[in-house]
C-alpha cells in the first residue's frame, strides 16, 4: 500500500534525474512511509527508503514504518550528510512548498557537492486523489464527529456560552475515540456569524439567533470538516431567506460535483447563484477545500484555482453569506468524487435545524 504511494513519486526522479528526495512535511511523511511522530526525515532513492528520527521515536518507527530502514540520529540533517556522503548522490530534491529559506541554507552546508532540487508542490497534489484506505478513514472521521454534534444538539439553547458547547463537542468527539480536535471549533452566534472563521468566545448564546457551528475531528491522521448553522427560539424572515440562498447554493454545488468539473466552476455554480439572490457582496472566501491528512490540501475550489476534480478526490462545499452587524450562515459537507459525482461523508442534516 505505502509502496504504491512511493511508486507514484517515480515520474518525479524520471523528470528531474533525481538520486534522492529529501521528505520533511510532517503529512507527507505519513502518507509515504506511515510515521506518525512529530519531528523526522525521509529519504527516498528510486529503490530504497530510510526514516530518520530522534531516540524519542525510535521505537515508535520500528513499529510504524515497514519496508524502510529507520535511522536513529539527534541531528536528522547531519544522519542526511552521513547517507549522502555513503551513497554519492548528485541530485537531491526537496519540498519547496514546505521547506524555510533557512532549512535550505542548512541542507547546502551539510550536503557540499549536491545539487538541491526544489521540488513544487506536486507530493501534496499526489495526495488529492485518496486510495481506499484513505477513503474509508475519511468516511469513518466524518460519521464520528457528525454523530458527536448530534449528541450535542440538544444542549443548544439560550444562555448556553459558544466556549461550552465547543468544549461539550470535543468531549463528545474524544468519548467515541477521536484523536484530537481536527482545528479550533467556530461556534459564532449572533452578529459574530458575520466572521467567517469566528472562534468559539464567551459570548452567550440568544433567543433568536443563528448561530454556526464549523467543527472536525481526528482519527487515524484523518480530518473531518463540517458546518451546520442553527436558528434559536423564532426565527424572522430576512434569517429563514438567507440560509435558504446558502442552502440552495450548497446543494447546487454538491449536486454539480463530478469527475472532469473545474474547481473555478464549481466554484462558480454556488458564487453565481449566491449573487443572483443578491448577497454576491458577502461570500468572500472560496467555496471549498481538499481534506485529508490536513485540513486544508489540495485541491482549492475558488474562482482562482485551476486544478480539475478527479474520482478519489475529497473535498468540503461549503458557501456562506457574511453581513457585518448582521450575522452569518455557512453550510459545509465534505463530499468524495466518485466515478460519476460524489458520495456525502458528513452526516448532519442541512435542513434548518431550529432548537
Ligand atoms: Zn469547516
Ligand atoms: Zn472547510
Amino acid at each position: 500500500m505505502l509502496k504504491d504511494r512511493r511508486s507514484r513519486l517515480t515520474p518525479w526522479f524520471d523528470r528531474e534525474q533525481l538520486d534522492c528526495l529529501v521528505v520533511e512535511h510532517l503529512p507527507n511523511l505519513r502518507y509515504l512511509a506511515g510515521f506518525s511522530g512529530s519531528s523526522g526525515l525521509l529519504v527516498l532513492t528510486r529503490d530504497q527508503g530510510w526514516l530518520i528520527c530522534d531516540s524519542r521515536y525510535t521505537l515508535q518507527a520500528r513499529q510504524e514504518v515497514v519496508g524502510l530502514a529507520v535511522l536513529e540520529h539527534g541531528q536528522r540533517h547531519e544522519a542526511l550528510a552521513q547517507l549522502h556522503n555513503e551513497q554519492g548522490w548528485q541530485r537531491i530534491g526537496f519540498e519547496a512548498a514546505h521547506c524555510l529559506v533557512s532549512t535550505q541554507q542548512e541542507l547546502q552546508q551539510q550536503l557540499p557537492g549536491a545539487t538541491l532540487v526544489a521540488l513544487p508542490a506536486e507530493l501534496d497534489e499526489i495526495r488529492a486523489r485518496k486510495d481506499q484506505r484513505e477513503l474509508e478513514a475519511l468516511a469513518d472521521v466524518a460519521s464520528l464527529a457528525s454523530q458527536a454534534l448530534q449528541s450535542v444538539l440538544p444542549l443548544i439553547r439560550p444562555g448556553l456560552v459558544e466556549a461550552d458547547l465547543a468544549l461539550e463537542l470535543e468531549i463528545a468527539m474524544r468519548r467515541s475515540g477521536a484523536e484530537a480536535p481536527g482545528f479550533d471549533f467556530i461556534v459564532a452566534s449572533g452578529e459574530r456569524g458575520a466572521m467567517p472563521h469566528g472562534r468559539a468566545s464567551n459570548k452567550q448564546i440568544q433567543s433568536g439567533e443563528l448561530v454556526t457551528i464549523d467543527f472536525g475531528a481526528v482519527l487515524n491522521g484523518y480530518h473531518s470538516d463540517e458546518t451546520v448553522t442553527i436558528g434559536v427560539g423564532r426565527l424572522d424572515q430576512r434569517q429563514q431567506q438567507i440560509y435558504d440562498v446558502v442552502l440552495e447554493a450548497h446543494d447546487r454545488a454538491v449536486a454539480a460535483v463530478r469527475p472532469g468539473i473545474s474547481c473555478k466552476e464549481l466554484d462558480a455554480v454556488a458564487r453565481e447563484y449566491i449573487r443572483e439572490q443578491g448577497f454576491g457582496d458577502f461570500f468572500g472566501h472560496g467555496l471549498g477545500h481538499g481534506v485529508g491528512l490536513e485540513i486544508h490540501e489540495k485541491p482549492t475550489l475558488s474562482p482562482r484555482s485551476e486544478a480539475v476534480l478527479d474520482e478519489g478526490m475529497v473535498v468540503t462545499v461549503e458557501p456562506g453569506i457574511y453581513i457585518p452587524g448582521w450575522g452569518g450562515v455557512r453550510i459545509e459537507d465534505t463530499v468524495a468524487v466518485t466515478g460519476n459525482g460524489c458520495r456525502l461523508l458528513t452526516g448532519v442534516t442541512k435542513k434548518l435545524m431550529v432548537v
